[in-house]
């Protein structure tokens, strides 16, 4: 009768012991612990055929590259909070603070400019040429995206830079958003991890609700009655915006798990399991 062995380098569960050549129905012959149970927790079970995309690791790189790229693009709101403060302070302050925010202001804006260039050479360069109108989209979209947010970057960002923004932000989200859907279900972290997975349509909406927010502050605030307004108007804006930084923060990670599993894809049941007799040589 042929015995399922564990044909691959598998680390037992509970004290880390190497199972490897042992039969699967046993246990660690270190702590006894089941095998069964280390399989479960080490496998990815519930992967669905993995079809060989030979341009999968280009793409993941693509997305993870985009995605920090987009996160590292948002340096513009912490500059432009920084830059305020620094002005703010300046009336009043000692010297040092105001000269500390500007410093770090001046920093935020090269991160930025980095981060939506990386993007740009991302979705031009990396993500692979395909010939099907779906990966054309995601280019056309995601590169005039990042285009038009890197030359928003190039100036020092004011409140009507910021809500312009909103616009390439969105682009780039859109584009990415089926990257997202065609690898996600590569990586069990992504399937799993319910509560760190971060959805494109909730993040649009938060950029959504952000930029019409700050658009409509701008256009109160041409009317000086309209105070109140504009100040709830702006809290608004702002409370959206850092909830998109959030988000963005948490799609680069998302992209960064999906990438980490299509360069180095845990092993299915099938790889792992042999039978005895198939050249493994057990005995307990
Ligand atoms: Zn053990």
């Amino acid at each position: 009768m042929s015995e399922p062995v564990i044909r691959r380098p598998l680390r037992c569960i509970q004290c880390g012991y190497d199972l490897e050549g042992l039969s699967a129905r046993g246990a660690c012959p270190e702590c006894g612990r089941d095998i069964v149970a280390s399989l479960a927790s080490n496998l990815d079970l519930t992967a669905t055929d993995r079809a060989p995309a030979p341009d999968a690791r280009r793409v993941a790189w693509a997305l993870f590259l985009a995605t920090a790229g987009a996160l590292a693009g948002s340096a513009r709101l912490p500059e432009f909070a920084a830059s305020a403060a620094a002005a703010e302070l300046a009336a009043t302050a000692a010297r040092g603070l105001p000269l500390l925010l500007d410093k770090t202001a001046a920093v935020l804006h090269i991160v930025g400019l980095a981060g939506a260039a990386t993007g740009l050479i991302a979705l031009t360069f990396v993500l692979p040429r395909r010939d099907e109108r779906r990966v054309l989209r995601i280019r056309v979209l995601g590169c005039v995206g990042f285009a038009l947010w890197l030359a928003l970057s190039v100036a020092t960002p004011n409140a009507i830079g910021l809500t312009a923004t909103a616009l390439p932000a969105g682009m780039v989200l859109l584009a990415l958003s089926p990257l997202l859907r065609e690898l996600g279900p590569r990586s069990r972290v992504y399937r799993d991890r319910e509560t760190a997975k971060q959805r494109v349509d909730e993040l649009l909406l938060a950029l959504g609700i952000a930029g019409v927010a700050s658009a409509c502050a701008e256009f109160a605030a041409q009317d000086s009655s309209n105070e109140t307004t504009v100040a709830l108007l702006r809290l608004v804006a702002a409370a959206s915006a850092a909830l998109v930084l959030i988000g963005l923060g948490y799609l680069a990670t998302n992209a960064y798990w999906i990438l980490r599993s299509v360069l180095n894809p845990e092993p299915t049941l099938s790889e792992v399991l042999g039978t005895s007799d198939s050249g493994s040589n057990h005995s307990a």
